[in-house]
């Protein structure tokens, strides 16, 4: 099904993420998936221990989403929303306003994770030239990350992507440094003083503050205390600033709450929706946002949002996204989730012995390793296939998140191959040869 011609072919003419095209790292065939199992070409099986980037929660291949869109083809896969709605999009927004804080009313629908931050950014942004205020900074975290696209990338940790690079294009907004209270730790109240500093000092110039909470994902995959969160929910509204919360990677269960934000029983002004909202089958994102934000924006000087995608609350996107919801709730995904939070913990917190091993960390249904040194990608990628997993690790993190339904055995073969992992030396780099990007 795939020819050594037709990988050549891939090596020379196809960019991958975050993938030269002088020297790739090597890529694996997929030809199917089903369940948590993905098809090699050559017919190995492999346990997904990456839901396809937060995505695939259900599984691959799931029958019911599968009926979900091929039931929508046969209405329409595609129409225009300026001017038109219909019967998905209506559907998937009502169980959207539905799932998230009573504030939260207002949605736009976009086609992909950066685009929805992209859509939160102008929402600020217009919010307050609406009410005849130049604001146009934003306040964030470092070790933060919000998608490839320039003013996401604008607020992505500066050194993770190489601000360096785009001096002088990016706007220069304001960072925090990382919060360094664990999740799980005693909150210790000097954590927040960098964060309540910045916003002293620049709070007439802020818009809004950004940020991922709780998990910050791409960025280091670090786990906060909600306390944080919740200080930083009291500083936006002592100054009147907007507080965005993305949880593209959060949302829709994965760190043991439906929402991220729960965790510190915060409601944003704006929320950012992607990854898993279709179940990893379709690309869509939701920027939700309050009455009030959205009839400020309405009432100022463009009279309405500015932006509408081409492809804006695909049909077939939309379809599927809300059978993926139903199942969300018909699998009782609150203890799928903590299942697979008992066993990361069971299995991944004694790794923490291990002379290669800096720190283990779970939360919900996401477990990290994180190395003392970085990994050797082309090798340990090469090392999981050849136990038959598919874990993509970057940089000194080596972490799972596999999908909901996956089964105790299954997840046993993840964790026992990145034991296994980190009791080889050579699977990972000398300290000074540290790679950049690499996703
Ligand atoms: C993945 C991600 C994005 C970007 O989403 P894309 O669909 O890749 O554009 C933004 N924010 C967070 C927190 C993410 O994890």
């Amino acid at each position: 099904m795939i020819s050594a011609d037709d990988l050549a072919f891939d090596r020379q003419h196809i960019w991958h993420p975050y993938t030269s095209m002088t020297n790739p790292l090597p890529c694996y065939p997929v030809v199917s998936a089903r369940q948590v199992m993905l098809q090699l070409a050559d017919g190995r099986q492999l346990v997904d221990g990456m839901s396809s980037w937060w995505a695939a929660i259900h599984g691959y291949n799931h029958p019911r989403l599968n009926q979900a869109m091929s039931a929508q083809i046969n209405q329409m896969s595609h129409v225009m929303f300026g001017g038109i709605t219909h019967p998905s999009a209506i559907a998937l927004c009502r169980q959207l306003v539905a799932m998230t804080p009573d504030a939260l009313q207002c949605v736009f629908l976009a086609d992909s994770g950066s685009v929805a931050v992209e859509v939160a950014m102008k929402m600020a942004l217009q919010f307050w030239q609406a009410r005849g205020e130049k604001r146009q900074r934003f306040l964030t975290l470092k070790r933060g990350y919000h998608g490839d696209t320039f003013s996401a990338m604008s607020v992505c940790d500066p050194q993770n992507s190489m601000h360096s690079l785009w001096q002088g294009y990016l706007p220069q907004h304001l960072f925090s440094p990382a919060p360094q209270c664990r999740f799980d730790d005693a909150w210790q109240q000097e954590d927040f003083t960098p964060f309540a500093r910045l916003l002293e000092q620049h709070h007439h110039q802020v818009a809004a503050v950004i940020l991922e909470p709780i998990v910050q994902g791409a960025g280091g995959m670090r786990f906060y205390h909600p306390e944080y969160l919740r200080q930083v929910k009291a500083a936006c509204e002592q100054y009147g600033i907007l507080l965005i919360a993305d949880e593209i990677a959060t949302g829709f269960g994965r760190t043991g709450k439906l929402f991220a934000c729960e965790h510190a029983q915060v409601t944003p002004d704006i929320l950012c929706l992607g990854k898993a909202l279709t179940g990893g089958t379709m690309t869509l994102s939701a920027t939700l946002t309050t009455r009030q934000v959205a009839e400020t924006i309405s009432n100022g000087e463009a009279g309405c949002f500015m932006h509408g995608p081409t492809f804006m609350a695909n049909p077939l996107a939309c379809a599927v996204a809300c059978e993926s919801l139903a199942l969300l709730q018909e699998n009782h995904w609150p203890a799928q989730v903590a299942a697979i939070e008992r066993q990361l913990r069971e299995a991944l917190m004694p790794l923490r012995a291990e002379a290669l091993v800096a720190d283990v960390r779970v939360l919900g249904a996401i477990g990290v390793v994180e190395t003392h040194l970085p990994v050797n990608m082309a090798a340990l990628q090469r090392f999981f296939v050849e136990r038959g997993v598919w874990i993509r690790p970057f940089g000194k993190l080596i972490y799972l998140m596999p999908p909901y339904i996956i089964s105790s055995e299954a997840l046993s073969r993840l964790t026992q191959a990145v034991a296994a992992a980190v009791q080889d030396a050579a699977l990972f780099l000398a300290a000074q040869c540290v790679p950049t990007g690499a996703a």
